[in-house]
């Protein structure tokens, strides 16, 4: 081996014998092809590298970017329905209900949070665009992997209806989050299923699994778990003084678990594949109890 992998702030870059510096997980060179097959390669064997940087920038997106999409959003309805309500001829303090109203309604929570993640999926498609090509060949070219990973969402769906009969038998109920969906998918059935059921699972697939998860394999496989669990369930803790939230708690550590497993193993259209069953399933039961 001519070139070892060097970690410069932590971002495992290699320089090819081309003369092009390149990413030391991935185990062909972009830019003319030779092949890398040592330990770094062989780690990410099965997933999908996209670079220290770019992975970083995923992880952001599911962090902190689809929440500022949010309030970016929630800001912009708001200023529209003042105006509408302000020529409709409210003021006072019956503008300021009004507000606080449509603030409460199904049609702008939806607005903001469907919204948020068409953007969000705009947002992470500019960002694997140079790569299209490449995570399609990779990822998506074996139709195996997707039944794998149907499976792998009904293991996961097992999983959480088990864990949620052990949360009501200890006495708690459900986590703001399903809360929320309830809400959204029954103002809007199609794009409940379209967003919530596919768009969504896309996204966070990418931040956690291609972004979070390859985070951790660039240290260790057990760092990658470690991420793709408990960090992963930080995440989606809306407060830590809440007990319910810390019942729901180890519901997050299964999933992220049970994903980060199915893309470590099967790559990124069986964790996809996943998460997408296990949402529609959630989506298809709201709208039948309806
Ligand atoms: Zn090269």
């Amino acid at each position: 081996m001519d070139s070892q992998p060097g970690n410069r702030f932590f971002a495992h870059r290699r320089r090819c014998t081309c003369g092009k510096d390149i990413d030391a997980a991935r185990d062909a060179c972009p830019h003319c092809g030779r092949i890398y097959d040592d330990p770094w390669t062989r780690r990410f064997a099965r997933i999908c590298p996209l670079g220290t940087y770019r992975e970083l920038i995923l992880f952001l997106f599911g962090l902190v970017g689809f929440q500022l999409l949010g309030f970016l959003l929630s800001f912009i309805a708001q200023a529209f329905a003042q105006e509408v309500l302000v020529g409709a001829g409210l003021t006072g303090g019956s503008l300021q209900q009004a507000l606080i109203d449509y603030t409460r309604s199904a049609a702008y929570s939806s607005f903001v949070n469907y919204g948020a993640y068409v953007l969000f999926f705009v947002a992470v498609l500019i960002v694997i665009w140079p790569d299209l090509a490449y995570i399609a060949k990779r990822q998506f070219s074996k139709w195996q992997n997707y039944l794998i990973g149907g499976g792998l969402g009904i293991v996961l769906i097992v999983a959480s209806i088990l864990w949620n009969i052990i949360v009501i038998l200890l006495g708690g109920g459900t986590s703001d989050n399903q809360a929320s969906v309830v809400n959204i998918v029954t103002y809007s059935p199609i794009l409940g299923i379209v967003i919530t059921g596919i768009i969504g699972p896309i996204c966070e697939e990418f931040a956690y699994r291609v972004g979070l998860f390859n985070l951790g394999m660039r240290i260790n496989r057990l760092a990658a778990y470690l991420f793709a669990t408990v960090v992963f369930g930080l995440i989606h803790m809306h407060d830590f003084a809440s007990v319910n939230e810390w019942l729901n708690f180890p519901s997050y550590l299964i999933a992220g678990g049970i994903l980060a497993f199915t893309y470590d193993r099967f790559g990124l259209s069986a964790s996809i594949t996943a998460h997408v069953v296990n949402n529609l399933y959630a989506v298809i039961l709201t709208l039948i109890a309806q």
